[in-house]
């Protein structure tokens, strides 16, 4: 529920509400709007009519509102302006586009920091790389893992780009948030709740992809996980589903973006190359990204495609990544964004 808090209302007056919500066994969650200082009450909803009939009494609160939708701190309903995320001094789902590049997986130093130097020159403003690879096969490439990180860490001295990389695994998380500014958690751990509530209580935002079988509701209550933790600072990523179709690795969901701009206030980014699995369809669909009203992008850059360790065939050369560059610069300009 969504407690709104009186324009007179005291210090010792907010404090009491606060208490209250903790003695019923909900948690508040401080959200300062716009015009208007409001207080969400979240928790099991067995109770909740006696808690919002105790508050909506108490000195202080002017109203008391049911959240409607099972996502309630991802909902609109409770924040209604867009949601920024720092990112490492790179702030997501402001007016700026936020461009995330980089390879697949970390490979050597000399790998990363070419391909790093290469989208920073061309416009990127966060450099990604896996360096704890979830692969189908477990005698596919499985990545550098700490070696990896600390090549990503030398990446981001080189060129000051902040990094985002993926966590697998809670047991990993404290290691990763030592070397990450964003920590990502991939399509496969979409729905792995205890990991969810890990990064919840990690102070380093988390880039959230969307599952190949999850839906927007889903996504959202995954989300939420993250949220009802204490860590406000969640991206979505849209990254492609599952169809019948097989010309594209997955079915990019585009359409997703309008309807998640309708449901949250929080940033969404659009990965066209897990979206389509096809280095070529990843230029047209990031203009398309950004003209559906994406707050950024997520795109993998190798210098030698052909012989990546992993998703070589979606991933772009470091010159056709700087055509895709100039070639979004009119879309941003368009949808009255930056770069
Ligand atoms: C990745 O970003 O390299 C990755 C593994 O993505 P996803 O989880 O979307 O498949
Ligand atoms: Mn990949």
């Amino acid at each position: 529920m969504i407690i709104v808090i009186a324009p007179d209302a005291t210090e010792e007056q907010k404090k009491a509400v606060r208490d209250k919500i903790i003695e019923l066994k909900y948690t508040p969650h401080e959200i300062q709007g716009v015009e208007r200082q409001v207080i969400g009450a979240v928790g099991e909803d067995h109770g909740k009519e006696h808690l919002m009939e105790v508050l909506d009494s108490m000195p202080g609160v002017e109203s008391v509102i049911p959240i409607l939708k099972p996502y309630k701190l991802a909902g609109r309903e409770i924040k209604s302006a867009n949601s920024e995320v720092n990112c490492g001094g790179v702030i997501v789902g402001g007016p700026q586009i936020a461009v995330m590049a980089g390879p697949c997986s970390v490979e050597s130093r000399e790998q990363l920091s070419t391909t790093a130097q290469s989208i920073k020159k061309a416009g990127a403003n966060i450099l990604r790389g896996g360096a704890f690879k979830p692969r189908t096969s477990p005698y596919s490439f499985q990545g550098l893992e700490e070696e990896g990180l600390k090549l990503l860490k030398e990446a981001k001295e080189l060129t000051g780009l902040p990094i985002v990389t993926e966590v697998m695994n809670p047991r990993e998380a404290d290691l990763v948030a030592r070397y990450a500014d964003v920590l990502q958690v991939g399509a496969r751990n979409v729905q792995n709740f205890s990991l969810l509530k890990e990064l919840g209580n990690i102070p380093k935002p988390i880039l959230l992809k969307r599952g190949m079988m999850t839906t927007i509701k889903e996504f959202l209550m995954s989300a939420e996980y993250i949220l009802s933790e204490g860590n406000k600072d969640v991206i979505l990523c849209e990254r492609g589903i599952r169809t019948f179709e097989t010309a594209t690795r997955n079915t990019l969901d585009l359409s997703c973006v309008p309807v998640l701009k309708k449901e949250t206030h929080l940033p969404i980014i659009i990965d066209p190359s897990h979206g389509t699995g096809h280095w070529d369809l990843v230029e047209p669909m990031a203009r398309a990204s950004i003209a559906a009203g994406a707050d950024g992008l997520m795109i993998e850059v190798h210098p030698d495609p052909i012989n990546a360790y992993s998703d070589g065939p979606q991933s772009l050369k470091p010159s056709k990544f700087a055509h895709l560059m100039d070639n979004i610069r009119p879309f941003i300009k368009l949808m009255d964004r930056t770069l």
